[in-house]
């Protein structure tokens, strides 16, 4: 009982410092709706009880960057996702949780606008990878993030890590998936069966495990799709902002 009570003393100290997270979502938003749900559910397991997470959201039309997208125009993309943290931050968010691989493309957009932290969805990422003493490890995303060294080399030079990609047609495969399924909330099993000879395709090349570094492919593939462990950027983003929303307050 007297533990109960303190454990529960605990919680409350710790709640009344937690920090609000800024989610800048909507790409999809179909993974925005796992976004909220995560968050909210980790810090129900973290502190018990009727807590739930600080949240303050930002969520984007999406066709309209992706439009920009197929223009190529990454600057206006980085100007309007930088204007709507602004929006968070002026609000009251105390950190930016960019609910995307993808986007990171223009990271440093928003971290250099804004004053309050980005929480970069591949530092979370290698964080997570690293900690299980895994290095040769398979990337699935869309072809921005699979293809361009923004992620990648990140990865590679920041964290030491040796990434491996699927073949170029298995890449399309997973870039159609994402956007002309996934992001409009369509879930095939044969678009799964396809998933899961890629990820088998790069095991046998040697991957020791896989990065969903995509934050809708977690809506597809389960782990008895994969002989190896999966880190889903989805599961590992919403953790990492959680762990700082609650201890960076202390
Ligand atoms: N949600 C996806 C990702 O994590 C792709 C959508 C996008 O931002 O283009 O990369």
């Amino acid at each position: 009982m007297a533990l109960t009570e303190s454990s529960k003393a605990a919680s409350a100290a710790k709640a009344s410092t937690m920090k609000t997270i800024g989610l800048l979502g909507g790409m999809s938003w179909e993974s925005t709706i796992e976004y909220y749900r995560l968050l909210n559910e980790t810090v129900k397991a973290e502190l018990g009880g009727l807590h739930s997470a600080k949240i303050l959201m930002y969520s984007v039309d999406f066709e309209e960057l992706v439009e920009l997208k197929h223009k190529g125009d990454w600057g206006e993309i980085g100007r309007l996702l930088a204007e709507a943290a602004a929006r968070l931050e002026t609000g009251g968010a105390d950190c930016i949780l960019l609910a995307t691989n993808t986007m990171h493309k223009v990271a440093d957009d928003i971290s250099m606008s804004a004053k309050i932290p980005l929480i970069h969805i591949a530092d979370a990422t290698a964080d997570a990878i690293k900690q299980q003493g895994i290095q040769r490890i398979g990337l699935l995303g869309t072809r921005f993030t699979m293809e361009e060294s923004f992620y990648k080399d990140r990865l590679i030079h920041r964290h030491g890590l040796a990434i491996q990609v699927p073949n170029s047609e298995s890449r399309e495969l997973v870039h159609d998936v994402i956007y002309d399924e996934l992001c409009l909330g369509k879930i095939r099993e044969q678009s799964r069966d396809r998933f899961r000879i890629i990820i088998a395709d790069l095991i046998e090349a040697g991957a020791e495990a896989i990065i969903l570094g995509c934050t809708e492919i977690g809506l597809l593939v389960r782990p008895e799709d994969s002989s190896v462990p999966l880190f889903d950027t989805t599961v590992i983003h919403t953790r990492a902002a959680v762990e700082w929303a609650i201890d960076s307050a202390a």
